[in-house]
């Protein structure tokens, strides 16, 4: 053998960025570099892009498939757990029907991988329960874009950061979480364009941004609406673009007709004269772009929040135009992928409603059978129906729920109720560890695939490594589970053959072809016969639902308010040097260095007023659970707020978080939870 060089995506964020994986003559990674000329990272990586060889290194990889025998794991082969997996299923089915088992798949996967996912739970075991970690990160936006505009994705690339006058960033931090993006717009900003940032804490961007609005957590309709009021009152909307190409314009003027931007002030923690200049410069912009994330979408009102951006949005005409939009960041490397594959409860691939019989009929046709047919169970849903007794099989891959999803504790108890957990996983995780059986994966550089990056952009992922030991990719063993279940329907020759059978029943993938998508550096969904080249920029001429829908909002609370026992609000976030649970990046040497495992960031008057000094140990409990973790004292956070990484399962801040869900997607408040903190005797 002799050694090579791989171009493949870095697998640690939504962003997307082009690696070259060395390989030496003995098959072993050897090291990472960037992909000069990558249409999004231009030739550049953060630091975990750069340490993306850690992160699949063999030492401590699951190996072949383990089977639970009492407290420990013993190994066994393929065929014994499949078999044994195979036959459990069968009881569950035969004993309680498709309602009471589930799939989990994963935004760390391929899209083959979530196509195949879904396909297995709809066409094998013929149930709707399939769900993936969108649920707690953006299901909102895929739920108020599709209200509003028609369709839940970034409506403009990444190289419109290059090419706006205004870039609003809200609710996100960046250089944190989409590192290059990030780098763009602090370059950007050199460049001449201006940047607001809305935001409770002084994330690196506010502290450079021309204007940061330090809002109160779960504020943001409140605030957006006194915006609107100020753009409605001093005639800034474009009226000509809303006359052409919006529905509802009088119902939203009448809602926020007395939403000064002095009647939220005590709401937002923003002063008046602040909202009235940030409306003024975001209205009267040429073109204006709105960056988002988690500190949108993680609350009770998440959705409500996405539709209030994009009423924004709409009346002053800021879209289907380079430079502007409303651009979710998606947070893992496949999240849009595993999404536009259907790895959601309620829509089949290219969000196609599950409950539409049209729909149903053209999948009846395609996977040749009947396909589930009642509505499934969200993740969380399938964890509440377990505690109840009504959910028994869990199949899952790729994702970590005991240390990501809210209420740790509920999401355990949960989990050990069940009669059959598979796990398919790199290592060893807390929620792999409460399962009947552990299959080994194949990282993304051990298989052949696609990943969609958060601007839409379907990239070709490249095998560089043989798997370790017996891991194989996911759907390579759905497949050998399926044929197990008498289906074979999972029966594709390779990669290309899941892509061309998607590509064919998803309306937004249509006109893919993987040659070309290989050659072009990734091609943007749509991509058709009215795009073969697919599209950077949506919405330019129409909406797919004709015209676009204004849709009045209101502000609510969040859920769970500070009080006595209770006094200070706790907000999570994520850092810089780790990505999700942490099972990857925490390998590597060199990000593990850069910050020590958990941290509770509080600001030096609240730190002072309780006593805890910098690194000082502290306990952090909330309604639902406690945990113990060091002080990191900083006036990043304002008083009243701490904050806090889940990224460390020595102090799992999920273990605190609050399950109260957005209504309409299930979205539990991430963002918000009251907690008390006190220092704990040094030891
Ligand atoms: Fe990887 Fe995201 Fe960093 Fe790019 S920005 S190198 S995709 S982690």
């Amino acid at each position: 053998m002799s050694s090579s060089r791989v171009q493949t995506i870095c697998p640690f964020c939504g962003v997307g960025c082009g690696i070259t994986l060395k390989v030496d003559e003995r098959g072993r990674l050897t090291g990472v570099e960037p992909v000069p000329g990558h249409p999004i990272s231009h030739g550049k990586l953060c630091e975990k892009g750069w340490s993306t060889a850690y992160a699949i290194r063999p030492d401590n990889r699951i190996t072949q498939p383990l089977k639970r025998c009492r407290d420990r794991f013993e190994p066994v082969s393929w065929d014994e757990a499949l078999d044994d997996i195979s036959q459990s299923i069968r009881e569950i089915l035969d004993e309680s029907g498709p309602a009471a088992i589930g799939v989990i798949s994963s935004a760390r996967a391929t899209n083959e991988d979530n196509y195949a996912a879904q396909k297995f739970a709809r066409a094998v075991l013929k149930t709707n329960n399939v769900d993936h970690c969108a649920r707690i990160c953006h299901s909102p936006t895929v739920a108020g874009l599709k209200q509003t505009l028609g369709s839940g994705a970034m409506t403009n690339s990444a190289k419109d950061i290059f090419a706006t006058d205004l870039i609003v960033v809200i609710g996100a931090d960046p250089t944190e979480n989409h590192s290059v993006l990030g780098g763009q717009i602090f370059a950007a900003q050199q460049h001449g364009a201006k940047l607001i940032v809305i935001d409770p804490r002084q994330t690196r961007l506010a502290k450079v941004a021309d204007i940061h609005l330090q809002l109160k957590p779960g504020s943001n309709i409140a605030l957006i609406n006194a915006m609107l009021q100020v753009i409605f009152e001093e005639n800034w909307h474009n009226a000509d673009f809303i006359a052409e190409r919006c529905d509802g314009f009088d119902e939203l003027a009448r809602q926020v007709e007395t939403i000064t931007p002095e009647s939220v002030e005590s709401i937002t923690g923003v002063d008046a004269a602040q909202i009235r200049a940030v409306a003024k410069i975001y209205a009267q912009a040429e073109k204006a772009m709105i960056l988002y994330g988690m500190g949108i979408t993680q609350f009770v009102s998440g959705t409500q929040n996405v539709i209030a951006l994009s009423d924004l949005a709409l009346v002053c005409g800021q879209i289907g135009r380079p430079g502007t939009g409303i651009n979710p960041l998606r947070g893992q490397n496949n999240v849009q992928g595993a999404c536009d594959m259907g790895c959601l409860p309620n829509v089949y691939p290219g969000y196609q409603g599950a409950d539409n019989d049209a729909v149903q009929q053209k999948f009846n046709q395609a996977w040749q059978g009947e396909v589930a047919n009642q509505p499934g169970l969200t993740s969380l849903g399938m964890s509440k129906a377990a505690l109840a007794g009504e959910f028994r099989g869990l199949i899952l891959f790729g994702e970590d729920p005991v240390v990501t999803d809210p209420d740790q504790n509920h999401v355990r108890d949960a989990y050990k109720q069940l009669d059959l957990l598979v796990v398919a996983e790199l290592t060893m995780t807390e929620t792999a560890k409460l399962a009947d059986y552990v299959l080994p994966a194949a990282s993304f550089a051990e298989k052949e695939g696609t990943f969609t990056n958060c601007e839409r952009r379907v990239q070709h992922i490249a095998q560089a490594l043989q798997p370790p030991g017996s891991a194989m990719g996911d759907w390579q063993w759905l497949n050998a589970l399926a044929q197990r279940l008498g289906s074979d329907q999972l029966n594709w020759p390779n990669s290309q053959a899941v892509f061309d059978e998607m590509a064919a029943l998803n309306p937004a993938y249509l006109g893919m072809r993987y040659d070309k998508m290989i050659q072009a550096q990734g091609l943007q969904w749509p991509c058709n016969d009215d795009a073969p080249n697919g599209t950077d920029i949506l919405h330019r001429d129409s909406f797919p639902i004709g015209k676009a829908r204004l849709i009045p909002v209101h502000y609510t609370a969040i859920d769970e308010s500070v009080d006595a026992d209770y006094p200070l609000l706790l907000t999570t976030n994520r850092l810089h040097f780790h990505y999700g649970c942490g099972s990857m990046t925490r390998k590597s040497p060199l990000l593990e260095r850069e910050t020590p495992p958990g941290l509770l960031f509080i600001h030096p008057d609240d730190a002072r007023q309780l006593k805890i000094t910098r690194y000082a140990p502290i306990g952090v409990r909330s309604r639902r659970g406690y945990i113990e973790t060091r002080a990191m004292i900083t006036p990043d956070v304002p008083p009243g707020l701490v904050s806090m990484p889940y990224h460390f399962k020595e102090a799992p801040s999920n273990q605190l978080t609050n399950t109260a869900q957005d209504p309409i997607t299930k979205m539990p408040e991430l963002k918000a939870c009251a907690v008390t903190v006190f220092p704990l005797p040094a030891g």
